[in-house]
């Protein structure tokens, strides 16, 4: 784990703003909490890591269909879900200072990681701040109110006639417009059970705990398959997206040794299972996605709710019922976040030089290759080759400054392959190509790269 030490949530949040990946949301007002904008290079990482998604588990899948569903949902939907009865934190106010915290945090920061709090009750988690006198980690005093429960859904009004309005919510998930779609989906594509539902979207959270970088944020893509099953197959259907879910970040580049699973100790009342898989980033072990064993409940409820028959027939034997739900659900921002922490590398240099380097996945690259003429006269050149790879991939071009400097700036935003122009290229149509993570040099002819970088990113 050594290497990762190397990284600090400062450095990388540095990195991020200095080279266009990520900038603190409304930044010339001062920013405002958990809030976070994606720059020019960061919305290719993002965009690139949600096709490698909707690659692995719609495009490869044929038993999934894909959702655009709306944001602002009936808020019935809410009701059913059990969101507007019980979807709050437990929180708690130092009076000292008038900072806001988690308690179930407050306790985890407290214990190490030692003590889960995820198993407690309001009171136990009063007693266990009181009896370990748990400071606050902003000013230091012992001085709480006594924990509340902070609701986290967002709430907005829409007026239909003047003066006359409704509540209704940003949606805290993106799962209930793949429940709410079960048979809209199910009919028109004719599918049969077993079939998941994927949808990549935003959702909103009005969370407490101040910032962490993108970890945790008021606004954040979530990416997830909810699949729905019979009972009888459910748990072998968990197991496997445990497994799943799991290669998938394998396959990203994410070390075995940097992920593990975590089984949840309390289920939710109609859960049958549930674990998270967890990434060691400078924050320490922190939940990345979770997969959810859910029974047949959401769509026993919306049943409930809408009045509407949902049950699935099943087309050879007849047989009718509401089908159970296998869920993976994972954290677009929060994967961000821990490909930009695994693929961080610092490394000495012969010339005593500190090189910093990303070594992302080349289909997650923001650019995958940039176009340097070795001087600004062989420019006409270069912007040529530029013109033919552009429309091929995401290419950057740089002209200015030493071909080090050039090289040190695209290492740190992760371009697997830098293509250098010089006088040789005039004469004989070649090019060198230099490589991210060796470092390494070679000669190509100009109409060689095209399919010779195509078959390097390839996810
Ligand atoms: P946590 O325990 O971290 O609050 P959760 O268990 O409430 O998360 P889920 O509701 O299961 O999370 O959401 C699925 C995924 O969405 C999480 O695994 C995480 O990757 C992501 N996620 C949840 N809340 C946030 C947030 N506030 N900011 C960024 N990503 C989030």
């Amino acid at each position: 784990m050594e290497e990762k030490m190397k990284l600090t949530m400062d450095k990388l949040v540095n990195l991020c703003k200095a080279r266009g990946l990520i900038f603190p949301g409304s930044d010339i007002y001062g920013g405002m909490g958990n809030t976070w904008d994606y720059g020019p290079v960061g919305v290719e990482l993002k965009n690139n890591i949600k096709r490698a998604w909707w690659k692995r588990f719609v495009q490869e899948n044929p038993n999934a269909y894909g959702v655009d569903a709306a944001i602002l949902m009936n808020p019935r939907v809410w009701d059913a879900s059990g969101h507007t009865q019980s979807f709050a934190d437990p929180k708690m106010d130092c009076r000292s200072c008038k900072q806001r915290f988690r308690a179930d945090n407050l306790i985890e920061a407290h214990s190490k990681g030692n003590q889960s709090a995820e198993a407690m009750t309001t009171q136990e988690m009063e007693e266990y701040i009181s009896q370990n006198k748990v400071k606050c980690p902003h000013c230091g005093n012992f001085n709480w109110t006594p924990i509340r429960q902070f609701k986290l859904m967002f709430e907005t009004s829409r007026g239909t006639v003047e003066g006359e309005k409704d509540v209704v919510y940003l949606r805290p998930e993106t799962a209930q417009g793949e429940y709410v779609n079960f048979l809209n989906v199910q009919r028109s594509m004719r599918a049969k059970v077993p079939f998941a539902i994927a949808q990549i979207g935003k959702a909103f959270r009005n969370e407490i705990t101040p910032g962490n970088f993108i970890f945790r944020t008021i606004e954040f893509e979530q990416m997830e398959l909810q699949n729905f099953c019979k009972e009888e197959s459910s748990f072998a259907l968990y197991e496997e997206f445990k497994q799943r879910s799991k290669q998938f970040l394998l396959d990203l580049g994410f070390s075995e040794q940097h992920l593990r699973f975590h089984d949840h100790e309390k289920l939710a009342f109609y859960a049958k299972a549930a674990c998270d898989i967890q990434f060691f980033s400078p924050l320490g072990w922190e939940e990345l996605n979770g997969i959810h064993h859910r029974s047949a409940h959401d769509l026993t409820r919306h049943q409930e709710f809408s009045g509407k028959n949902l049950q699935y027939v099943d087309p050879v034997t007849n047989e009718k019922y509401l089908p159970n739900v296998i869920e993976y659900s994972i954290g677009c921002d929060r994967l961000v976040l821990a490909v930009l922490t695994e693929a961080y590398d610092e490394e000495q240099l012969e010339n005593g030089e500190t090189r910093v380097v990303m070594h992302f996945h080349p289909a997650l690259a923001p650019f995958k290759v940039a176009v340097l003429p070795l001087q600004k006269n062989l420019s006409d050149k270069a912007k040529e080759v530029y013109a033919m790879l552009c429309k091929e991939f995401r290419c950057d071009y740089d002209e200015a400054g030493s071909i080090g400097k050039r090289y040190r700036r695209q290492d740190e935003i992760g371009t697997p392959f830098c293509v250098t122009i010089d006088f040789d290229t005039l004469e004989d149509g070649t090019v060198t190509i230099r490589h991210r993570d060796t470092m390494a040099q070679e000669r190509l002819k100009i109409e060689e790269l095209v399919p010779y970088i195509s078959a390097k990113i390839k996810f």
